[in-house]
């Protein structure tokens, strides 16, 4: 089975694209490598070749935003008699901060550039898409867990950008009930690497997110953490979130695809994550007893747009995906670390 997969040279496109090769999917990435490095396809290579599996598997260096490269893809897949028959849909811009930037930048990438996909998937008939959403749609809210049908809040320009996404999807999943297949799935805390230490976290410049700061510590290009706040209503006052491993996340991608080829249509939300929250200190505990390193840390201000608590409620990808996940926290440790110490400087 043939599937496009857009962004599938990121962070987590990488390791989707690891998995659907290893499962004997066709897998056509788009990527315009804006914010990865090409060096990400030369390692999945390298695995697939460590490990003796035959890949065919094709790169499109291309914007989502640009019609003719879309239209191509899908004209040469027909061509070949082996039509697109679903997109996984990660590629597009996910700093909050730059989004309050430039949020035009933000609306144009996300929302147009998935805007002219839809288009094109429409066109050419291919009515099956999961989509990367995020738990920031959500917004500030303490009331964890969070179930999908909590109310949708987001707080800064790339969170209104996945929501008008989810609305655009749904508007078009009621103008063609009979064909359309959508799963949105909405993201928690994505983290850790292959177990193989070829793909990982690469943020680009200081990394915003806890984890890749945690491991650029451990590594020593970092000097210590700072953790924003210990003052939050949470057990020992610093924030809670929901760490999931990024192969448990890439997994239930393959299950979302099992699930859409299951139907003859549908449209539903579903939440990704691993069900349960971790504080700052539990993070840096456990990553401390996995490796046996230190982390020195600060404790800072609050960060602004922080929550206290925010984790999910993984009951409905359970019951319709038959999804779980499987790691454990000290997995993602060890295993984030192992990707840190293989790269210390990441793909470059
Ligand atoms: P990433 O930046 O590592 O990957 C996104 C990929 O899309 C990059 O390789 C980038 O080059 C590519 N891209 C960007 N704009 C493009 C365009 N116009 N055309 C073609 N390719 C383009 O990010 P990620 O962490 O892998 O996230 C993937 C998706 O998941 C994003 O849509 C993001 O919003 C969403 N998401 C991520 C998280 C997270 O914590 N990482 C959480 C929730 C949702
Ligand atoms: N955090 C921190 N120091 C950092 C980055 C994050 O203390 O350098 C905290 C942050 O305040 C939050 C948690 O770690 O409580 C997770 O933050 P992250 O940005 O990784 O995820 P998000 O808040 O977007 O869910």
């Amino acid at each position: 089975m043939r599937v496009l997969l857009t962004g599938g040279s990121g962070f987590i496109g990488s390791h989707i694209a690891l998995l659907l090769i290893e499962r004997g999917y066709d897998v056509l990435i788009l990527d315009s490598f804006v914010n990865s490095s090409t060096n990400v396809i030369k390692a999945i290579k390298t695995y697939l070749d460590n490990k003796n599996i035959n890949h065919s598997f094709k790169i499109i260096n291309g914007d989502i935003r640009d019609k003719k490269t879309l239209d191509r893809i899908f004209d040469d897949s027909a061509k070949e008699f082996n039509p697109i028959q679903s997109v996984i849909h990660l590629a597009g811009l996910k700093s909050v901060s730059q989004s309050f930037i430039d949020p035009l930048h933000y609306w144009n990438v996300n929302v147009c550039g998935t805007q002219n996909l839809l288009s094109t998937m429409n066109e050419h008939e291919c009515f099956s898409i999961v989509f990367s959403s995020s738990a920031t749609i959500y917004g500030l809210t303490d009331s964890a867990p969070i179930t999908e049908d909590h109310k949708i809040s987001p707080i800064n320009p790339y969170g209104k950008t996945k929501v008008a996404i989810e609305n655009m999807l749904y508007d078009l999943y009621k103008s063609n009930m009979k064909s359309w297949k959508v799963c949105s799935l909405r993201y928690f805390n994505p983290v850790g690497a292959h177990s193989s230490g070829l793909l990982g976290e690469d943020p680009i410049g200081i990394p915003n997110n806890l984890f890749p700061y945690i491991t650029q510590v451990a590594i020593g290009r970092r000097n210590h953490l700072n953790i924003f706040g210990d003052d939050w209503a949470t057990t020992d006052g610093s924030g809670v979130r929901d760490y999931i491993h990024i192969m448990d996340l890439s997994e239930g991608h393959l299950d979302a695809i099992d699930y859409l080829n299951s139907k003859e249509s549908c449209f539903e939300f579903i939440n990704l994550g691993s069900g349960i929250g971790y504080s700052v200190f539990q993070i840096v505990s456990q990553f401390e007893l996995s490796t046996g390193l230190d982390i020195p840390f600060l404790v800072k201000d609050r960060r602004d747009g922080d929550v206290a608590k925010c984790y999910a409620d993984i009951s409905k990808a359970k019951k319709l995906l038959g999804w779980k996940p499987k790691r454990s926290l000290e997995q993602i440790c060890l295993d984030g670390w192992n990707w840190q110490k293989k790269n210390p400087n990441g793909y470059n």
